[in-house]
């Protein structure tokens, strides 16, 4: 439990509680504390490569063994890391809340191996490969170099979605569906500086849901946002589960 009590707007409260549909918008931030690095934080460079210079397909096209040995290294970390009480609280959510919906950023898998149903995976996930010629598509385990299709013979590519690429249009669809037709909308760990999936945050505006914001750090979305709370998502969000249904008895 956290030392200070962690100051949640009455009405961000009030509206969980009552809230018939809750979309919810993860980035990377909800995996910090389970030890994956954020792109953007002092520990997102690998060999002196800025992720924006590696996850492009321009960077798979001149290096496809640099970019898979990145990818590698990511995936390694992912299988050693577990859900944190970030991941934990949304499963909380979705139990209590009859139409929600999780739209992540993160290609770590790990708010399905934390246990959530509704997720919508609009960057892909890293643990898989897909050719880059034909349809077929394979799970990732212990594979290292370049990736080889066992259809076609071509190079496979991780099958997460790189800057300056399209988004899965039927999967962005719906999460712009659900984020507009939510009556609340919880932004967590995202810089908002990635497109399309920052615009999602002004879709539940514009419909009229209450949108609360979590992160470290103001994000251009603090000011537009109904509430911003600054701080951890592994602290905020466990308690905003536990005022609104499992306890409020807090001390302190
Ligand atoms: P980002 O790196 O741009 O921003 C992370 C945000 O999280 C920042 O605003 C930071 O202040 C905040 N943050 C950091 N630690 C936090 C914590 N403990 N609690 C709350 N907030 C915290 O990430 P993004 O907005 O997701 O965009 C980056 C892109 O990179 C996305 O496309 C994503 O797919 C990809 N990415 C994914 C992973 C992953 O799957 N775990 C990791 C790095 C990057
Ligand atoms: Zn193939």
């Amino acid at each position: 439990m956290p030392e200070t009590r962690i100051e949640i707007p009455a009405e961000a409260l009030e509206r969980l509680k009552t809230a018939g549909s809750l979309a919810v918008l993860t980035g990377a931030g909800v995996s910090a504390e389970s030890g994956l690095p954020t792109f953007r934080g002092k520990d997102g460079l690998w060999k002196n490569h800025r992720p924006e210079q590696l996850a492009t397909p321009q960077a798979f096209s001149a290096d496809p063994k640099l970019v898979w040995d990145w990818y590698h290294w990511r995936r390694g970390i992912v299988r050693n890391a577990s859900p944190n009480p970030a991941h934990l609280a949304l499963v909380e959510m979705e139990k209590r809340i009859e139409n929600f919906t999780l739209i992540t950023q993160n290609v770590d898998g790990l708010h399905r191996r934390a246990g959530s149903r509704e997720v919508l995976e609009i960057h892909g996930n890293l643990c898989e490969a897909r050719c880059s010629v034909c349809p077929a598509s394979a799970p990732l385990e212990e594979e290292e170099g370049i990736v080889t299709c066992e259809a076609c013979g071509a190079f496979m590519r991780p099958a997460v979605v790189w800057f300056g690429e399209s988004l899965d249009t039927a999967l962005l669809e719906k999460a712009y569906v659900r984020a507009g037709g939510s009556d609340m909308f919880i932004v967590a760990g995202t810089s908002g500086m990635v497109q399309p999936a920052a615009s999602l945050s002004y879709a539940a505006l514009r419909g009229g849901g209450y949108v609360l914001e979590v992160n470290l750090d103001p994000t251009p979305l603090t000011g537009e946002a109904n509430a911003t709370i600054l701080g951890k998502a592994g602290d905020i969000l466990p308690e905003l589960v536990r005022r609104v249904w499992t306890g409020g008895m807090q001390s302190a």
